[in-house]
Formats: structure tokens, sequence, C-alpha cells
């Protein structure tokens, strides 16, 4: 199926050629089409509905319990948020980094 971005989009505005650009936010890399004069930014439809199902889990809080398992202990990550890893990624990736960032956080990193 041909990309809408790979066309010529003409601001609504200006009737000049919007030209791309990738944004980042929160992690996330977005394709956008900008117009130089009036600043007018169009993000990928697909890429705005990804970043808007982040949204949504981002706002979440969940309350998962810690359970002892051999010397360690093990905390359950919802299965949305795997869910979501793994459309993003592609594939499932076994190994996480942990790292203890403030005295009362600990991130999981899932990218290589
Ligand atoms: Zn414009």
């Amino acid at each position: 199926m041909q990309d809408i971005f790979e066309n010529t989009i003409l601001c609504k505005h200006c009737n000049k050629k919007m030209l791309p650009e990738q944004i980042t936010r929160k992690g996330f890399i977005l394709r956008t089409l900008k117009c130089e004069p009036c600043k007018n930014l169009i993000v990928h439809p697909e890429d705005l509905k990804e970043y808007e199902n982040f949204q949504s889990l981002n706002k979440k809080t969940f309350k998962v319990k810690l359970r002892y398992v051999g010397n360690s202990y093990a905390v359950s990550i919802p299965r949305e948020i795997i869910d979501f890893m793994n459309e993003q990624e592609k594939q499932t990736n076994e190994m996480v980094n942990l790292s203890m960032d403030e005295f009362d956080r600990i991130s999981l990193i899932f990218r290589r």
C-alpha cells in the first residue's frame, strides 16, 4: 500500500509544499510534514495513532505485587504493556536492562 507521505502535500493555509521532518516525543519518532512559513504540522496518521495508544498507557499506574522467587523478587508486568512493546519492536525481547534510577524508583529499558 502506498504511504500518503510519499505524495506532495500542500499546506491548506499557504498552498506551499510541506516538507518531511521527524520529531521525537517521549522516545517516539513521529514522521511529520511541516510548512516552513506558517509552521503548520501534520503528524503521520499511523504514528499519531501509536502515540495516542502510548499516551493512554502512559496515564495509567498499575498496582503489581512483589513476589519472592528463588533468591530474587519478581513483579508481573501487565500484558497490555508487553503487547504494546512487542507491537513497537516487532519482536519479543527477553532481556531487558534494569537500573535503580532514584532511591525509590527502578527503570526497565526494553530497547537493545
Ligand atoms: Zn503554511
